[in-house]
Parts: C-alpha cells; sequence; structure tokens
C-alpha cells in the first residue's frame, strides 16, 4: 500500500511538474514574440497595441514633504493571460537570457519619458530604473547609460539604478567594474529589497553605494508586529552612519508613515502616497491630486 501510495503521489507529482514546464515555455516563447513587437515598434503610430507599458510610482521625501523620484515598473499584458505580475516574468527572462534587451527596453523608455516630461514642464525631479544583477555581468551598461542620458538631456544625477544584493555577492569583476563606472558618471546606486538576500554587509564599504531601500517585509507590520520596528530604525541607522539615503517602499498606512518619519527614514513609497500609474496619468496625478507634493517649502531642498 505504501508503495502504492508512493506511486500516486509520484504520479501528481510528475503531471504537477510538468504543467509547471508547459506554462514556462510557452511564458518564454510569449516573452520573446513580445519583445520582437516591443522592438519593432508596436504601440508607436498605431503599429498595434504595445505588449509592455512602463508605470511610474512616485517615491516622496517625508521632511520636507517633496516628490523625490519616481521609480519606473514595467507591465506585461498578455493578449490572453491579461495582466502578468513581474514578479514571474521578471525571474523567467532572467533565467532564459531575455532579461538585457527587457531591462535596456525599460531603460530607454524611461529615460525617454523623462526627457519629455521636462520638455512638457511637468516637474519630475528623478527616475528610479530597476537593473537586473544579470544585465550587469554584459559589460555594456555604463555605456547604454551614458549615451540614453546624453540623448535625452538628462543629467546623470537624476538617474538612479536598483539593484539586488545578489549583485553586490557576485564575483564577476565586470560587475564591479560596471558599479565604479556609474558612479563615476554620476549615477546613483540603490539596494532594492535591503535586508532580504544576504547577511553581508562588507559590500556597503567595497562598492560606491548611495542608497538603501528597506524591503516591503519589514515596512507591511511596522505598525501591528513590534519586532519590526527595532530592524527598521537598525537600517535607518546603518544608512546614517554610512551616509546613505534611505528609502521604505510597501508604505500603506499613516501608522506606518508616521514610524517612519520619526525614526528619521528620509524617503517613502507606497500606495500611501501614490500607486504606480502610466506616464499620461502621473503628468496628470502632478497637476491634481498630489501637486502638494510638487511644492517643497525648503529652499535647499534640491529635488525640483
Ligand atoms: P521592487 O523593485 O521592489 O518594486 C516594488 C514593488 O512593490 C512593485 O511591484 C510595486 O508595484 C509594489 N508596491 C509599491 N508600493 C506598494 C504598497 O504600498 N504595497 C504593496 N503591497 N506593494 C507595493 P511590481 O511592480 O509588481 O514589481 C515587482 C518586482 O519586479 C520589483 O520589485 C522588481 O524587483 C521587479 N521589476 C519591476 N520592473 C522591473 C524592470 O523594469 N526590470 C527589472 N529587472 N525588474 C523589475
Ligand atoms: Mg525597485
Ligand atoms: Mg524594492
Ligand atoms: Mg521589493
Amino acid at each position: 500500500r505504501a508503495k502504492q501510495a508512493g506511486r500516486n503521489r509520484c504520479h501528481f507529482f510528475r503531471r504537477d511538474m510538468n504543467e509547471q514546464a508547459v506554462r514556462r515555455l510557452e511564458m518564454e516563447a510569449a516573452l520573446r514574440e513580445a519583445l520582437d513587437r516591443q522592438e519593432s515598434g508596436a504601440g508607436d503610430d498605431g503599429a498595434g497595441e504595445a505588449p509592455f507599458e512602463l508605470h511610474y510610482q512616485p517615491q516622496v521625501r517625508l521632511k520636507p514633504n517633496c516628490l523625490y523620484r519616481v521609480e519606473a515598473l514595467i507591465r506585461w499584458t498578455h493578449p490572453r493571460w491579461g495582466a502578468v505580475s513581474p514578479a514571474e516574468f521578471v525571474p523567467l527572462a532572467e533565467e532564459c537570457g531575455l532579461i538585457d534587451r527587457l531591462d535596456s527596453w525599460v531603460l530607454e523608455t524611461a529615460v525617454a519619458q523623462l526627457g519629455r516630461w521636462r520638455a512638457a514642464g511637468v516637474p519630475v525631479p528623478g527616475l528610479a530604473v530597476n537593473v537586473s544583477a544579470v544585465r550587469f555581468a554584459r559589460g555594456d551598461l555604463p555605456d547604454q547609460v551614458r549615451s540614453v542620458l546624453a540623448a535625452n538631456g538628462i543629467p546623470a544625477n537624476d538617474l538612479t539604478l536598483e539593484i539586488t544584493e545578489r549583485l553586490m555577492m557576485s564575483e564577476e569583476a565586470g560587475a564591479h567594474d560596471a558599479l565604479d563606472a556609474l558612479h563615476a558618471l554620476g549615477v546613483t546606486l540603490s539596494i532594492d529589497d535591503f535586508g532580504t538576500g544576504y547577511s553581508s554587509l562588507s559590500y556597503l564599504k567595497r562598492f560606491p553605494v548611495g542608497e538603501l531601500k528597506i524591503d516591503r517585509s519589514f515596512v507591511k507590520e511596522l505598525d501591528i508586529d513590534a519586532a519590526n520596528r527595532p530592524l527598521v530604525r537598525a537600517i535607518i541607522q546603518i544608512g546614517e552612519a554610512l551616509g546613505l539615503t534611505v528609502v521604505a517602499e510597501g508604505v500603506e498606512r499613516e501608522a506606518q508613515h508616521l514610524m517612519l518619519e520619526a525614526e528619521g527614514c528620509a524617503i517613502g513609497q507606497g500606495y500611501r502616497f501614490a500607486r504606480p500609474m502610466p506616464a499620461a496619468a502621473l503628468a496628470d496625478w502632478l497637476a491634481g491630486e498630489g501637486k502638494h507634493w510638487t511644492e517643497c517649502p525648503d529652499e535647499d531642498c534640491i529635488s525640483i
């Protein structure tokens, strides 16, 4: 009987694996096709629906209150599956060798958008873009960043690249050179999801990091589970000690906002302030509901 049960389990397990593998293969093919269409100009001049779109979420300075940057977040709408989460397709793109193309498209599109906002007088002080550790391994990132900034007249200071701790642990010399080259350009390097990756903090002194993003998991229950507060406080203190800007992600409620402010966290991002939104909606938001974030009372605030 045990043998029988074991066989059954194995059978179900294999079928489940199979479904997963099929979904993966389908998604890989769909991603590849979507990238081909995007790169050949889908969405431009009525050339069909674009498969990818960028949404932009405000990051705000908590004291004084003003807009700091906007983070570009990729969105993919599949004709049959609808919206696919980046938490699902970004890791897949990393595994199947498509992330270089995806991240390159995001960088070019987001920086060009910042240029268009500025040309139209929309007060967006800066832009943050997520870049996969895999993208860093290919040596041409600093060159691409330099040329896209120049092409759109954007100062390097206005660009932040959000990277994960995984990159910092990489032994790849090319990735280290890229970090140094980007820093030399004047681009800010930010550690995304800080505190969830690796326990070694030595990379913070070895690499030219300028910013830490406290992971959403610590902020999530900040006002509910007392154990989170000392962790958040400690991260803010690490930032202070090393002269790094600290950004809290996933701020949803006023209570979290007030605690972060009381702990001296400089920047907040989350539904409490604004959701990620398409470029046109962001411009509307800045002119309407979010207008107060563009009116900084502090003359020393260089953000706008
Ligand atoms: P991330 O960079 O840590 O981005 C923050 C995520 O939290 C985003 O999810 C955002 O929509 C979500 N978020 C923001 N505020 C709140 C809040 O108040 N509450 C909650 N519950 N969530 C909030 P999203 O857009 O689904 O992206 C997931 C992840 O996918 C990102 O995490 C990032 O790691 C990756 N990603 C997104 N766009 C790109 C991209 O262009 N390139 C690369 N390489 N990765 C990307
Ligand atoms: Mg990010
Ligand atoms: Mg993050
Ligand atoms: Mg995160």
